[in-house]
């Protein structure tokens, strides 16, 4: 039978439950969504809180180091201005060797000796090929884009040479880190050298060089991390934020160590024994950024000297660059002091490092953040790949578990047995 307007009755009726279901459906969600904006703001903020003050921290940074650039600031008032930011980097000083030391240990003590063995090769594999991959996008990128065309006559030299300080590692006071962070951006800042000298040539070398790790941050390392484990690489990148902003605050990787730590094993859930036997090494041997810098900078120097360089030479630079990140330190523009073995590899002067020292604490900055982050990507990649591994071994930890219990229970049957066989006190008293 049909309605009048020739509709089926149970159609319509079909129909308009369907209808009424969509648009309860549509209302709930309405309400959901309206509902979790409220909470979840408020539990976003709460739970970034910290990543969102380091964010802001750096932002105020910025802003006030730019706007005391105007008082002329004398030297002494600059460094009672740093202090605070001075304050962290020293505290950070103190603990990376027992940090590293320890983290180590546990690491290691927590994996059988093959376990350990796999897991070193792949992360020294993934080390290898990630550095060599930077240091060829450094190499291509100064070749196409050419920053040193021209002479070096009208370039800006720094006469001094800023004191590289051992900053490093520390565990509890990270507390502190936001406002130490603030201190140190605009501090720097307004210590800066006039901008006027950052012109032409140290210009585009300093847009060379962001390319150059922007190519090796936001595209190589997420691509190698997805093709490898199948996940979502940004999902893993925003869980290591604080960890980057702290890098680009401190421009140190082993002082971002603790938080590098935090991020990885809280948020992104990483195995512990992958971080603390991957993490330690990562970030005293494996910089990317510094890698891809050195070459680039070896190559910008070449330039600027007009000094042709054959293929045998560019070949040493990617070696001697490779081999001069390995043994950079996590500290403060470390990098800067290595490259002198990669200039004098090819003969080039190594006088003419003043020329860049001017924009080297900033690149400086983000290259330590993608060191950073190329040493995260290391342990989210090394833990994939040994997850059998490390289910065999959660498997035997639990099969001892129960062997050490089977062991136990004939003497607690025993001693249950003892137990009941025993006397009480006023049986024994009476
Ligand atoms: N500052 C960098 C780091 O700590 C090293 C460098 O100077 O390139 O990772």
């Amino acid at each position: 039978m049909t309605k009048g307007n020739g509709e089926d009755p149970k159609t319509g009726s079909r129909m308009e439950r369907f209808q009424q279901g969509v648009r309860k459906r549509t209302l709930l969600a309405k309400k959901k969504v309206q509902s979790i904006t409220k909470d979840d703001v408020k539990s976003y903020l709460l739970r970034n809180a910290f990543v969102l003050f380091t964010v802001v921290a750096v932002i105020l940074g910025v802003i006030l180091g730019f706007s005391l650039r105007s008082y002329k600031m004398s030297y002494r008032e600059v460094k009672y201005f740093s202090f605070p930011g001075e304050l962290l980097m020293r505290m950070l000083q103190m603990l990376v060797l027992p940090l590293i030391v320890s983290s180590l240990v546990t690491g290691i003590a927590a994996l059988d000796s093959k376990a350990s063995g796999k897991m070193g090769v792949r992360a020294v594999v993934y080390y290898m090929s990630t550095t060599i991959i930077a240091v060829l996008i450094g190499i291509i990128i100064v070749v196409i884009i050419h920053p040193g065309k021209g002479t070096k006559e009208n370039m800006h030299r720094e006469g001094k040479i800023v004191q590289v300080t051992a900053a490093d590692a520390f565990l509890d006071l990270i507390r502190y880190a936001p406002l130490g962070i603030l201190f140190l951006i605009a501090g720097k800042i307004v210590e800066m050298e006039d901008m006027g000298v950052i012109g032409g040539q140290l210009a585009m070398y300093t847009v060379t060089v962001i390319i150059g790790l922007l190519i090796h941050a936001v595209i190589v390392l997420p691509l190698l991390y997805f093709l490898i484990t199948r996940k979502n690489p940004w999902v893993f990148i925003g869980g290591l934020i604080q960890a980057l902003v702290t890098a680009l605050g401190t421009s140190s990787s082993s002082a971002t160590l603790p938080v590098t730590f935090k991020c990885l094993e809280e948020i992104n859930g990483v195995d512990k024994r992958v971080t603390r036997f991957v993490l330690p090494v990562g970030a005293t041997i494996n910089m990317d950024g510094t890698a891809l810098y050195e070459a680039l900078a070896a190559i910008f120097i070449a330039q600027v000297n007009n000094f042709d360089l054959n293929f045998g030479q560019i070949i040493t630079i990617s070696i001697t660059a490779t081999a001069a990140s390995i043994g950079a330190a996590g500290i403060p523009q470390a990098g800067l002091v290595t490259m002198v073995i990669v200039l004098t590899s090819v003969g080039l002067p190594t006088d003419d490092i003043t020329l860049i020292i001017a924009v080297d604490w900033f690149l400086d900055r983000l290259r330590t953040t993608t060191n950073v982050l190329g040493d995260s990507i290391g342990a989210g990649i090394v833990e994939h790949l040994s997850r059998h591994e490390l289910k065999n071994r959660d498997a035997e930890m639990g099969n001892s578990v129960i062997e050490e219990n089977e062991m136990k229970k004939p003497y607690q049957l025993i001693s249950q047995e003892n137990e009941s066989e025993k006397p009480l006190d006023s049986e024994t008293k009476m």
